[in-house]
């Protein structure tokens, strides 16, 4: 589909802030996805270019006359979409949030975020598989209570060893799988959550103008059920302390903690990323959720600047003890 302006017939984008489609020539903006041509993946429906590379999206921008369009049959594939979470906020007031967070660290490139558009930020809808997962564990501890208490002038402490048995049992909804090789990255884990209130059913509307993939494969996948059962087990694990509450000198004799993640009612959802790869002193990757703010990365640091900084302390040592050095000679 294409998502053309009714009154100048540009195309128009998805504005997060004005929750419409927007036409970034004329300024009209539209709620409903504008009636237009079908896009049927190979040639742009505006201008009739060959389009290349769009196996895998659900998106695409023409190169040759900029239209925006989604790729129709892959909206109809069995691993298309069937949830979306919408970007809240624009790339500028990403820019913004970024350089907010990143504020307190001194000697940032001047060329970091230098364009004050957020252009070279992407955005992109990025897809996941969300699972059910059950977990179950079984532990085995040695563990001691000691008991103090006072007869005539002497306290005794009783120490009562155990041997303690635990059994934990949990079910965790929809976690989040990232299903697109170019973006596993433990960073993206970090800064995408999966909350399901925002979530809403998917909508093409929201595309207009962002990069929207396909799950590169089916929720059976072996590789992107283990990571959700590996999130459930490191979950179960994080909260073992709770188990020998109240015990003393706990040693862990024996567990065994398992999750199977179901593929039967897994969801095809895309959830929105801002990723901006900064190139220069190290490459560096900032992402964050596109609805929560949430990020994760590593801001650059310009050593030239750290240099040129020493330099200028180091002058104005030598320039004060040079003062110095005159006052005393004054005097002497
Ligand atoms: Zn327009
Ligand atoms: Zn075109």
């Amino acid at each position: 589909m294409l998502y053309t302006c009714s009154a100048c017939g540009a195309s128009m984008v998805y504005g997060p802030e004005y929750h419409a489609l927007v036409c970034p020539q004329c300024g009209n903006t539209s709620e409903k996805m504008p009636a237009g041509a079908v896009s049927d993946g190979k040639t742009c429906a505006a201008c009739g270019a060959p389009l290349q590379n769009t196996e895998n999206r659900l998106v695409f921008q023409c190169t040759y006359c900029r239209s925006w369009m989604t790729i129709d049959p892959n909206l109809q594939d069995q691993n298309a979409p069937k949830k979306i979470r919408p970007f809240a906020f624009g790339r500028k007031a990403a820019r913004e949030k970024i350089l907010d967070a990143f504020d307190h660290i001194p000697f940032m490139p001047k060329s970091f975020l230098a364009e004050a558009d957020g252009e070279e930020i992407e955005a992109i809808y990025a897809p996941f598989w969300t699972y059910d997962v059950s977990a179950e564990g079984r532990y085995e501890y040695d563990a001691e209570e000691q008991r103090s208490y006072t007869a005539g002038d002497t306290t005794h402490t009783d120490h009562d060893v155990y041997h303690l048995y635990r059994g934990v049992e949990a079910s965790f909804d929809n976690v989040p799988v990232d299903a697109m090789e170019s973006l596993q990255d433990p960073t993206i884990d970090a800064s995408v959550a999966y909350r399901p209130d925002d979530v809403t059913d998917f909508d093409p509307v929201y595309l207009a103008g962002t990069d929207a993939f396909l799950p590169e494969k089916p929720a059976e996948d072996e590789g992107y059920r283990r990571r959700a059962a590996d999130w459930a087990v490191s979950s179960v694990l994080a909260k073992e302390d709770r188990l020998t509450n109240g015990y003393s000198e706990v040693r862990r004799t024996y567990a065994d903690v398992h999750a199977h993640a179901d593929e039967t009612n897994a969801e095809s959802t895309l959830l929105p990323v801002y990723r901006y790869l900064y190139k220069g002193f190290g490459d560096h990757k900032i992402y964050m959720d596109g609805t929560t703010g949430r990020m994760s990365g590593d801001a650059p640091c310009d050593r030239g600047r750290v240099l040129a900084h020493y330099l200028i302390e180091a002058a104005c040592v030598l320039l004060s003890s040079a003062a110095v050095i005159g006052i005393l000679g004054v005097l002497l």
